[in-house]
């Protein structure tokens, strides 16, 4: 999957006279990948890095670089980086004696020129000078980089230390004026001189409830201490919230938080303490899809309580209970719609519709099965929920087994109408006695040839999931469902009907070649090896120019303009070996 989702390009740019005066290099990302935009790269990138900073695993931008109040930074940045390719520039690097004529940015825009790229794809990079310089020059190294990238059109996202290029010349970020891009601030530093007191140590230390009095005491003391910030600006509130001591919060809030403890982003991370508890249960979240086989096993509730009483203190609309909005946010909800604060209602009209579809058109071919002879493969193999029973079954799918297959989606398309989830419990118990003498006999048989609930359970999600004819796009009672962000979940739907996510659970195939596992690549090698295998087969463009057209460039003075990643460009060089000969200048 990989290798077809990300693409390593090297542009070289060759000189008839001299030879190759450098190169760009940049990863190609193809697709979005559904939900798997961060998967498909691996973790302890660079490109993991800035993939998992800007965007979620639907490859979209993350809402609060819209719509946070300081994470959005200029605001330049919105949701049109959404559409469109990404490409993520590693390197652009000159030789030292060729630089300060514009031939970085002349590379840029040949790369900005080549067939792998569209009118809407963005370009995104993380300035940083490579081979790291001497500390006491690092600041001058980075800002000569962040200024080069700005003269050629790049403006930061968000907050973050990421920066990005839109071709459209009528783009915010391009009629931003460079001098007024965004930049973090630092000024916290000076907001908190006070060193980190006994207090802090206490609060991060001791979850008991011995807690209370320690805070209790201190404030006796010293009212002042459940406000002061620390000397990289962090509260007691703050360190309350980050080690998860649901006793200190509570305390500090009856003893008396100001707004400003509520709203104070005056630190190191520059985040509030609701900010930062919900950028932790985010990333924890995003952890678990990514590397446990269980999947994401909700919020967890310590971090949702703490969340309930942040939140009441500062006046938000909340349930009566910290339980009840516990059960509501467990699995993401944030419409209040959703069934089980997990099947939105959307999800739920997909569910039900698919379920019917599946009662349907697994009878669409019966008639072609001969008697007493289980169905023919080809009926079964590219069928969409046929092809949900194990191989090992198919030997007995004579016409009975497929009518019982029938069966069991109708059963769950009843209990969906009736809002009940189906799982093989309330399939079974519903299924009883509820059809006639001859779907009751087919039922039988289903099971009896060891046919399950879940296979027809998995069909009716994959087929909602993946809702291959468009089904709702004119759909009116679907567009009146409210929407959700539950709406893509899926994995939820599935873990949550019975399909245990460390099961596969089809669709299968008598064809060796589609039944092939994704193939999953070592991180354990060498890092050469592991591009190699990252990015699969490598484009390598040439271009060459000649001397005249790099001296009419608009004549770059800075020397900075180099990002030359030492260690990359060896390796990236060892992997095009013998390819830069075929491009085709
Ligand atoms: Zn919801």
């Amino acid at each position: 999957m990989h290798p077809e989702t990300l693409q390593l390009l090297t542009l070289s740019i060759l000189h008839p006279k001299h030879g190759k005066l450098g190169d760009v290099t940049a990863v190609l990302v193809n697709s979005r990948c559904s939900n798997l935009f961060l998967e498909v790269m691996d973790i302890d990138t660079e490109l993991f890095t800035i993939g998992s900073a800007i965007f979620d695993k639907y490859g979209e931008i993350r809402p609060w670089l819209v719509d946070g109040e300081y994470s959005k930074g200029s605001g330049v940045w919105g949701r049109e980086l959404n559409d469109g390719k990404l490409f993520f520039v590693f390197c652009v690097s000159v030789e030292p004696q060729y630089r300060n004529q514009g031939i970085a940015s002349w590379a840029l825009q040949q790369l900005y020129a080549s067939e792998y790229v569209h009118k809407d794809d963005k370009f995104l990079c993380w300035p940083s000078p490579v081979p790291r310089p001497p500390s006491e020059q690092w600041v001058t190294a980075f800002d000569g980089i962040v200024d080069f990238f700005r003269k050629v059109g790049y403006r930061r996202v968000g907050a973050t230390a990421f920066f990005a290029y839109s071709q459209d010349p009528d783009h915010p970020s391009r009629t931003k004026d460079r001098l007024d891009d965004f930049d973090p601030d630092y000024t916290f530093s000076t907001s908190g001189p006070h060193p980190r007191s006994a207090l802090y140590d206490a609060i991060s230390a001791d979850k008991s409830e011995n807690i209370v009095q320690v805070i209790q005491d201190a404030h006796a003391k010293d009212p002042s201490c459940i406000h002061q910030p620390d000397s990289h600006g962090f509260r007691p509130i703050h360190i309350a919230v980050m080690s998860d001591n649901l006793h200190a919060l509570r305390t500090l809030i009856a003893l008396g938080l100001t707004d400003d403890d509520f709203h104070s982003r005056q630190n190191g991370d520059h985040l509030t303490p609701l900010e930062a508890l919900s950028g932790e249960m985010c990333e924890s979240r995003e952890f678990q899809e990514i590397f446990k086989r269980e999947g994401w096993e909700g919020h967890s509730n310590t971090k949702l309580q703490l969340e309930a009483m942040l939140k009441r203190a500062m006046g938000h609309p909340m349930p009566a209970t910290d339980d009840e909005y516990i059960s509501k946010k467990k699995w993401g909800c944030t419409c209040d719609k959703c069934h089980g604060g997990w099947l939105s209602p959307r999800t739920m009209i997909r569910l039900h519709d698919a379920a019917e579809v599946g009662g349907d058109t697994v009878l669409d071919d019966i008639d072609e099965v001969v008697p007493r002879e289980p169905m023919e493969t080809v009926f079964i193999e590219f069928h969409p929920f046929l092809s949900y029973i194990p191989l090992r079954l198919w030997r007995d799918m004579y016409k009975t087994f497929i009518s019982g297959y029938s069966v069991v989606f109708r059963t769950i398309a009843r209990l969906l109408s009736r809002c009940i989830l189906p799982t093989e419990t309330t399939v079974l118990a519903e299924a009883v006695d509820n059809f006639d003498y001859f779907e009751n006999k087919s039922l039988k048989f289903y099971f009896d040839k060891e046919g399950r609930v879940e296979y027809a359970l998995a069909a009716m999600a994959n087929y909602a999931e993946e809702d291959p004819f468009d089904l709702y796009v004119d759909d009116e009672p679907f567009k009146k469902a409210s929407r959700g962000v539950n709406d893509r979940e899926f994995d939820i739907v599935k873990k949550m009907i019975g399909l245990n996510p460390k099961e596969t659970w089809g669709p299968y195939s008598a064809s060796p070649e589609r039944a092939e596992p994704m193939r999953m690549f070592d991180s354990d090698d060498s890092e050469a090896e592991e591009l190699k295998a990252f990015f699969g087969e490598e484009e390598s463009g040439g271009e060459e120019i000649d001397e005249e057209e790099s001296e009419e460039e608009e004549g770059e003075e800075e020397s900075e303009e180099e990002e030359g990643e030492e260690e990359s460009t060896e390796e990236q060089g060892e992997a095009s070996t013998g390819e830069e000969d075929m491009d085709d200048s």
